[in-house]
């Protein structure tokens, strides 16, 4: 069967030695004779997998002794309430850093818990990550996928520990984890499949966080009991073991860093000298992993979208909530696609589709 290049935003694509291992392990994980969706969470096997994910998260992101990592059964939505219902008092305050959907709906949530502060904005239209920041408190920030921006570096100056959701570009370089009290991403694009998140974070910081809620409310359960309170998302857990191990085999985060910004640099060069197409974010702020940008008309727009599916390139229109277009290349995704897609570019922008 053809595989198709797929620029979705996520669930997204996987390197292909991780589906591949992940097929034959649904038969029959480590010749066991039984799948790994089959297998019992409290077995040995499961706990092979389990422990080896962990190990590949702390050896390719360099996360040390002090940090927990943790695996939540639930996307990154949740943590947007999960966050400040764990750190933020009625009486105490938490700063944002509004970069685009994702940020405005965590801050929304944060609302119920506590008071919340916009230390800075990319509003209106959401062209740069916001770099003069007026912190107050306990701060939050974003990686926007809809927008397609992406900070160059974690904002600093801030007086309290970092809080990132950093789903659309975990480990599409170097973990720089320095500030940080905890960062959590939704799998489903850099990592593995949907319904899982990673959670790292500071042990100390975890300290400070509520104890009369729930145990699986509290971050302190998932880093207590090795993210086993209840059965986790065995397969989720598996899954983002090969992908960390496909990092691993490829060279790390410094060689996928590389890669990313070659790939990225593809596209927003064709972008930058188009007459017909206009990348969306500026230059300081643009994203690695979700490239944005717009047709200067609608009638071009809907040329592009029909030639790239022709040619099989799927999933560029943009975030029902801004439009556009959005070629979402993460880790997993090659630079023949990106090529791809940059020569269907030109050939929309210069008229010469295939029909
Ligand atoms: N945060 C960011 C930055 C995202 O890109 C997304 C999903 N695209 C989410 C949160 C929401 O993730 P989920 O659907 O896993 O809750």
């Amino acid at each position: 069967m053809k595989r198709i290049y797929n620029f979705s935003s996520g669930p997204a694509a996987l390197p292909e030695q991780v589906l591949r291992r992940a097929q034959e392990a649904i038969w029959d994980l480590d010749g066991s004779g039984i799948g790994i969706l089959e297998h019992s969470h409290r077995g040995k096997e499961f706990g092979r997998v389990l422990a080896r994910t962990e190990r590949l998260i702390r050896e390719v992101g360099g996360v040390g002794d002090d940090f927990a990592v943790m695996f939540v059964t639930a996307g990154a939505t949740h943590h947007f309430a999960m966050v400040p219902e764990n750190f933020l008092g009625p009486d105490t305050t938490a700063d944002y850093v509004h970069t685009g959907v994702w940020s405005g709906k965590a801050r929304d949530e944060a609302a119920r818990y506590g008071r919340v502060h916009t230390a800075g904005t990319g509003e209106p239209a959401f062209t740069r990550v916001p770099t003069t920041l007026e912190w107050s408190a306990t701060p939050a920030y974003c990686n926007e996928t809809i927008y397609g921006t992406q900070f160059s570096a974690p904002p600093t100056g801030a007086p309290a520990p970092l809080v990132c959701d950093a789903s659309s570009d975990i480990f599409s370089r170097p973990l720089a984890l320095a500030g940080h009290g905890l960062i959590y991403a939704g799998a489903q694009k850099n990592l593995g499949p949907s319904g899982i998140s990673l959670v790292i974070a500071r042990k100390d910081f975890l300290e400070r966080g509520r104890r009369d809620l729930p145990p699986l409310a509290q971050y302190r359960t998932y880093a207590n009991e090795q993210s086993m309170h209840n059965t986790p998302n065995t397969f989720g857990v598996y899954v983002i073991g090969e992908v960390l191990q496909w990092i691993a085999d490829q060279g790390g985060l410094v060689e996928l860093e590389r890669r990313n910004q070659a790939k990225a640099a593809l596209l927003y060069a064709y972008l930058d000298q188009s007459t017909a197409f206009r990348p969306h974010a500026a230059t300081d702020s643009r994203s690695m992993m979700n490239v944005t940008f717009r047709a200067a008309t609608p009638a071009l727009e809907a040329a592009l979208l029909a030639e790239a599916e022709a040619r099989g390139l799927s999933g560029l229109k943009g975030h029902r909530s801004v439009g556009g277009m959005r070629a979402s290349i993460y880790n997993a995704f090659p630079e023949a696609g990106v090529k791809a897609l940059v020569e269907v570019l030109d050939h929309v922008e210069h008229g010469r589709t295939s029909k």
